[in-house]
């Protein structure tokens, strides 16, 4: 791989800050400062650094996303942002998608990443994962209904649900609107939104908190995201 393309994959670097920086003498391959933007770096051999540091080979990224409103959890789309449009150039590959899907009125954590297998440990039916959502939804949640979510509701399709948890945090009589923590265990289309249909209620609005015993780092403000590692990130699913 050329140099200059090596720097800006494996680092925060654009590739023309890269070129710049290997005029400025700032990169040594193997010891040696290297200046050549056409050098041809071996992977398997080379060692790179950038001023100083080990540039690190990786071929999976991972981020965390705080979705805001508005944009649709898609790679593209006709009509709306993406989650894809909130990735700065400079981290934005090809090969990135979402894990799962939020809608486009949901906020709240989404992991984006271009690791298939990892995805697929966390959506798998049989994995378990949870998710745990706040929402608002319209009328007063009883006790009752708590327990109907702890028995798996069914869907007005029929779908009967698995077991979910659903805690009433605060009741507004005022605007006749209640707030809820909702964790579940499946990822169905709408599924959260279908289940208080199926109670005659509305959802209002919906948050995603956690996926697993991830939860979305209360510094990412709504639209941003940051890079993780795979490490960090396996120590929760
Ligand atoms: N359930 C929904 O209804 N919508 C979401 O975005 C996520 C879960």
């Amino acid at each position: 791989m050329r140099l200059d393309k090596f720097i800006s994959t494996y680092t925060q670097l654009t590739r023309s800050q890269a070129k710049k920086d290997l005029k400025k003498g700032l990169i040594r391959v193997n010891g040696i400062v290297q200046t050549d933007s056409k050098f041809k770096v071996n992977l398997s051999d080379d060692q790179v650094q950038y001023q100083g540091e080990k540039i690190i080979v990786k071929d999976n990224f991972y981020y965390i996303l705080n979705k805001p409103k508005g944009v649709v959890t898609a790679n593209s789309d006709k009509l709306y942002r993406t989650v894809m449009d909130l990735i700065a150039k400079e981290d934005f590959r090809d090969d990135l998608f979402a894990v799962g899907r939020l809608d486009k009125d949901t906020t709240g954590i989404l992991i984006i990443t271009n690791n298939g297998k990892f995805a697929h440990n966390i959506l798998a039916p049989n994995k378990h994962v949870s998710k745990t959502y706040q929402a608002l939804v319209t009328g007063e949640i009883t006790k009752e209904e708590t327990l109907l979510f702890k028995q798996g509701i069914t869907l007005k399709d029929g779908t009967k649900l698995k077991p979910a948890e659903l805690v009433i945090e605060s009741y507004d009589e005022i605007k006749d609107v209640s707030n809820v923590k909702i964790v579940i265990s499946e990822g169905k289309y709408h599924q959260i939104k279908r289940m208080f249909g199926a109670l005659g209620q509305r959802v209002l609005e919906l948050h995603r908190l956690k996926i697993g015993e991830l939860t979305l780092p209360s510094t990412l403000k709504s639209g941003e995201y940051q890079e993780v590692d795979v490490a960090t990130l396996e120590k929760y699913f």
